[in-house]
């Protein structure tokens, strides 16, 4: 829903901390696929993975094990593809033997890659907060956009972890969206095409008197219809429509508010105390006690529809 930022800056540092990890770390990749016995394994039985990782004599290629590593979704999308489909028992094999995430997950690293990601709101729903604390066991989850039961090669793939609620990586666990792609937190977002909208616009729900009314997700657009279908994907597995109603009390409150703060009354109050706001933006957030613009959305829960509820009031 909200895209997560990612500076070239942040994306330096974290990356180097990933791969630091796993040189490092005696269950970091790099370290085993050194191993006789993993090595082995894959020549034996997953020969897609030891062609990337090895050499004709069998030393291992670090740089390729570095790219894999920090393979971006294009690149993921395009194993996955020319890689065959692995079982259940396989899946488990890869995930215990070589694909270590939960090592990984459990390290300083993670908790320091999150930190650094700075995702303080659950980048799918826009309803939670995912804040960090390093060494305090506090961070949100991790959830493999490509789920790691279907593709366990991925699973300490850095740029395949979204950090996430609860919910939302409960709720997706096992899609597979390589068939089924929802927006990739990375690259998309909902943006300003995509809108809460209140469904029952009577002039009582939308005064927040009553709340016989339902928040819907619509697209003001049509034409691109890959982006649209993800968009439905998400709202549904996600079963965002329906959290968002839950939310109805908030939003009753919101709509009176954005009434009460009309842009008239927003130039009064920076008239009546100047100084005390350094900008109409600042003031807008302190009256709705959220963020409406479109960069802010992933600094508190429920932004996007605080932003689309009061510009359409
Ligand atoms: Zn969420």
């Amino acid at each position: 829903m909200i895209k997560i930022q990612l500076t070239d800056s942040t994306k330096k540092k974290i990356e180097d901390i990933f791969i630091k990890d796993m040189q490092k770390q005696s269950t970091g990749l790099f370290q085993v696929l050194q191993r006789d016995k993993v090595k082995l394994l894959l020549e034996e039985r997953y020969e897609f993975l030891y062609n990337i990782f090895y050499d004709d004599t069998g030393k291992v290629l670090k740089e390729n094990v570095k790219e894999f590593l920090l393979s971006d979704r294009q690149k993921m999308k395009e194993l996955m593809i020319k890689s065959p489909t692995v079982n259940e028992k396989d899946s488990k094999i890869l995930q215990n033997e070589i694909f270590r995430y939960d090592t990984f997950s459990k390290r300083n690293s993670a908790y320091e890659i999150l930190e650094k990601l700075q995702v303080n709101v659950c980048p799918y729903c826009n309803r939670q907060y995912t804040f960090t604390l390093v060494g305090d066991s506090v961070r949100p989850q991790f959830d493999h956009y490509y789920p790691k039961s279907k593709y366990p090669y991925l699973a300490i793939s850095l740029y395949n972890l979204i950090p996430c609620c609860g919910i939302c990586n409960l709720a997706k666990e096992t899609l597979d969206t390589l068939k089924k792609p929802i927006l990739y937190p990375y690259e998309e977002e909902f943006g300003e095409e995509i809108k809460f909208v209140v469904q029952e616009d009577t002039l009582r729900a939308m005064q927040g008197f009553s709340d016989e009314f339902s928040i819907k997700i619509k697209a003001t657009f049509t034409e691109d219809n890959e982006l649209m279908k993800k968009i439905n994907t998400q709202v549904e597995e996600l079963k965002l429509e329906r959290l968002y109603n839950k939310h109805k009390d908030y939003i009753q409150d919101l709509v009176k508010n954005s009434y009460i703060n009309s842009q008239e009354r927003i130039d009064e109050l920076l008239k009546k105390f100047p100084g005390l706001y350094n900008s109409k933006e600042e003031m807008q957030r302190v009256l709705m006690m959220n963020y409406v613009e479109k960069e802010d959305w992933g600094k508190r829960p429920l932004a996007k529809l605080t932003a689309d509820i009061y510009n359409s009031v």
